[in-house]
């Protein structure tokens, strides 16, 4: 079988000014090579994109909007639209936990802005995963269920193949009081069901193909065990990503299951 590429897209939240991100991503430039099978994917914050999109050898790195607004122009003072930002980035991240449960996203904010993004050719990262409360419940896949179909109610038949889903249960993210990393077995076992559901919507081809992430307090020591998880596309990084010697040791583990095949 033919290996998929593998994604490790990295998300500095609301880290880092424009001339630290600019420092920083000299850092990683230095580092990180240009491959054909992995994707280095960077999420500054919108303020640094412009700075960044000028600086990075497309090559070497993409970037990603960590969010904007679904509409692409008129009176929303304060908002960014995805077509004012598309020059700069190849993909855009979706429905992170932080935008749903701090900012009160809904499944009807995350599918439309799933729809600007495709709408703007971008590719979207739509972010599900279950709450502690959730899992404790026994509602993980209902949670999941719900998100993939709220999340990806405006995408066609013929669009579904420009999605990333990045599984990232919410207990298992950083910045969560008591969070600790998600054994291989739920990953696997919520990759398994978010391929169920995707070929339920669109096809047995589609669930088959379509990317599918982790993210959850992954770090330069974890990665390489995640990355080897059957139907696990890449990683989804926080933490560990404004971490030069982190970060880059994550991309090698990437590169080494090429080296391996
Ligand atoms: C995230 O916020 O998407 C994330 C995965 O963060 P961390 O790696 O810090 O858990």
């Amino acid at each position: 079988m033919m290996a998929r590429k593998t994604y490790i897209i990295a998300n500095w939240k609301m880290n880092f000014t424009p001339g630290e991100a600019s420092l920083y991503l000299h850092r990683l430039a230095d580092k990180i090579p240009a491959m054909r099978n992995v994707q280095v994917v960077l999420a500054p914050s919108l303020i640094s994109l412009q700075t960044l999109s000028l600086q990075i050898n497309r090559r070497q790195f993409k970037l990603a909007a960590q969010n904007f607004y679904w509409r692409d122009y008129g009176a929303y003072t304060g908002e960014v639209s995805v077509s004012q930002i598309r020059g700069f980035v190849d993909y855009a991240i979706v429905g992170h936990s932080e935008r749903r449960y701090v900012f009160n996203e809904s499944d009807k904010d995350i599918a439309q802005k799933v729809a600007a993004a495709i709408r703007n050719g971008l590719t979207p990262v739509l972010c599900i995963g279950e709450t502690a409360t959730e899992r404790r419940n026994g509602e993980t896949n209902s949670a999941i269920y719900s998100q993939l179909l709220g999340g990806l109610s405006e995408v066609s038949e013929e669009d579904i193949n420009k999605v990333i889903i990045a599984y990232e249960p919410v207990w298992a993210i950083s910045s969560n009081k008591n969070a600790r990393p998600a054994n291989p077995s739920d990953i696997a076992e919520a990759q398994r069901v978010i391929r169920h559901q995707i070929a339920k919507l669109y096809g047995e081809a589609v669930a088959l193909d379509i990317p599918i992430l982790y993210g959850g307090s992954v770090s330069k020591d974890t990665a390489a065990g995640y990355l080897d998880i059957a139907g696990i596309d890449g990683l989804l990084i926080g933490g560990a990503s404004l971490i030069a010697d982190s970060f880059c040791a994550i991309v090698e583990s990437a590169k080494g299951k090429y080296n391996e095949r």
